[in-house]
């Protein structure tokens, strides 16, 4: 498959076609708060972002947009920014006026969070609703079409309308009918200044909404650039892992114009490690224009557990006993084989590095490998380092790549938010407190996340949660009901901790 998208403008910023793949961050500041939220876009600016986004999540916000902006223009940055918006278009309208581009959800723009409340759709009734959409967003498409600027269509997964939820279920199929539903609209009214997104934090539902979508707008005669991102991924090792992983397949099967990496970390942060997947993944170019990997998914999970080997200098010796023969594809990582190379769960994928910085050695294994697995294509893995030995931390990273693409579960996930401006406590220290916490325990999903608006819906069929409900107050989630409410921050891992610990002595 081949997806060559047209070309967008956004201010001074160009992206799609065969244009380099563009980098952006967003920043976490009080958007009100005009000084920390100039110094943290000028951080971003610097360190390579070519986009900033804010969270607009009310008019005042939205408005104080063009405060900020003015700032940055008289300090010599022409970057575009970009407005990221939910549950109210009256925000969305102000801000099309003031910035580059908004991004909007087609889950909460004319919608609520689903409730299902409302489970019977007719198609008459279906029809209806997108009519209703179509009469909500004309303004904004006026706006944009007046100011020169710039849409993003940005689904999450676990953010999806009742009228979605209900025909769809909270599926890559579900994420992808909801986007191309929104750009019908927006191309109806002649309006393509479009880009468009499939987000999750899990990278096979990233990986397949993403493909499905490119198929459905091919097959609609649409070719709007793709921004590709692993939301709430993390901290540290994990987040680069999962991110690059998910990242990396996209970009490596042709298709993204733009990535966001989305570390519960300062922002800069994400932009070297979203640069580092670009250059590992796209070399020179900044982009994979040809030699495109057809990336398919089968239904192995219930079998699929990949091995794990180690090599030690002269033959590959693998960690669990295994029958039969395997067959070793090496490679390095200026040379990849593309996945339709790779057939059956016999083989082992040995990458070798000459590499002595762990943490680019971490992202270029992630996002060189994690398709393979992510796919479902190999049987073994192993990471060998020509510079640095240590096989116990190459044996560690082969099991996070595989936790990170659901290949083989070892340990538990921690879904964390990277914040923004509704984040009202340090959530950098609340997931490292989680973690030291919940270490010991085993295949968890524990979701951290900033907010009660989004956090909830997005925590991606998290087993607990962690969600942040307003100043110095934490909500403790069992799957999705709060089950504590407005515990004190300092109370609140021993709290989550205490309702894990019951569940799993009542088991
Ligand atoms: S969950 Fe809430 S705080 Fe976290 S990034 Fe999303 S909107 Fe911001």
């Amino acid at each position: 498959m081949i997806y060559r998208s047209r070309i967008v403008t956004i201010g001074s910023l160009s992206l799609g076609g065969d244009l380099p793949v563009r980098v952006q961050s967003m920043t976490n500041t009080n958007t009100c708060d005009t000084e920390s939220s100039v110094a943290q876009c000028i951080r971003i600016i610097e360190a390579g972002g070519e986009m900033v986004r804010l969270t607009a999540q009310g008019v005042r916000e939205a408005e104080n947009l063009a405060v900020i902006k003015k700032h940055l223009r008289a300090a010599g940055f022409d970057t575009p920014l970009v407005a990221d918006i939910h549950f109210n278009p009256s925000a969305a309208e102000v801000a099309a006026r003031m910035v580059e581009k908004v991004r909007i959800n087609p889950g909460n723009y004319a919608d609520k969070r689903a409730s299902f409340t409302d489970t019977h759709f007719t198609e008459e009734g279906y029809n209806a609703e997108l009519e209703r959409i179509r009469e909500r967003l004309l303004p904004l498409i006026g706006i944009c079409r007046e100011y020169g600027t710039a849409i993003r269509i940005g689904v999450n997964h676990g953010s999806l309308s009742d009228r979605i939820m209900t025909r769809y279920g909270n599926t890559p199929e579900g994420m992808a009918v909801s986007a191309v539903e929104f750009l019908q609209i927006f191309r109806d009214e002649g309006f393509n200044n479009m880009v468009v997104s499939m987000k999750s934090s899990d990278t096979r539902v990233m990986t397949e909404s993403n493909l499905r979508l490119v198929r459905m707008m091919q097959a609609a005669g649409m070719d709007y650039p793709v921004h590709i991102g692993i939301t709430e991924a993390g901290e540290g090792e994990d987040g680069r892992i999962i991110s690059a992983s998910g990242i990396g397949t996209m970009l490596s099967a042709g298709i993204g114009d733009t990535i966001r990496v989305s570390l519960s970390e300062v922002p800069e942060k994400e932009i070297p490690v979203a640069k580092e997947i670009i250059r590992v993944v796209c070399g020179d170019k900044g982009r994979v224009t040809e030699n495109i990997d057809e990336i398919e998914f089968c239904e192995r999970d219930t079998l699929y557990k990949p091995e794990v080997y180690s090599f030690d200098g002269e033959k590959y010796v693998p960690e669990f006993t295994s029958e039969g023969s395997r067959t070793i594809v090496s490679f390095e990582p200026s040379k990849p084989p593309l996945i339709g190379d790779i057939k059956g769960d016999d083989v082992i994928l040995s990458v070798i590095f000459s590499e002595d910085d762990d943490e680019k050695l971490t992202i270029d294994a992630a996002a060189l490998l994690g398709k393979y697995f992510i796919a479902r294509k190999a049987g073994g893995i192993c990471v060998v380092n020509n510079v640095k030995r240590g096989q116990d931390r190459l044996r560690d990273l082969s099991y996070a790549i595989l936790q990170a693409t659901e290949a083989r579960i070892t340990r538990n996930r921690y879904i964390s938010c990277p914040t923004c401006g509704r984040t009202r406590f340090n959530l950098e220290a609340a997931v490292k407190e989680v973690k030291n916490a919940t270490s010991h325990l085993q295949g968890l999903k524990i979701a951290v996340m900033g907010c009660i608006v989004n956090g909830p819906g997005e925590m991606a069929g998290a087993d607990y949660g962690y969600v942040g409900a307003g100043q110095g107050k934490v909500h403790i989630y069992r799957g999705h009901n709060a089950v504590l409410l407005n515990i004190p921050q300092e109370e609140a891992v021993a709290r989550l901790l205490q309702v894990i610990e019951a569940d799993q002595a009542s088991r």
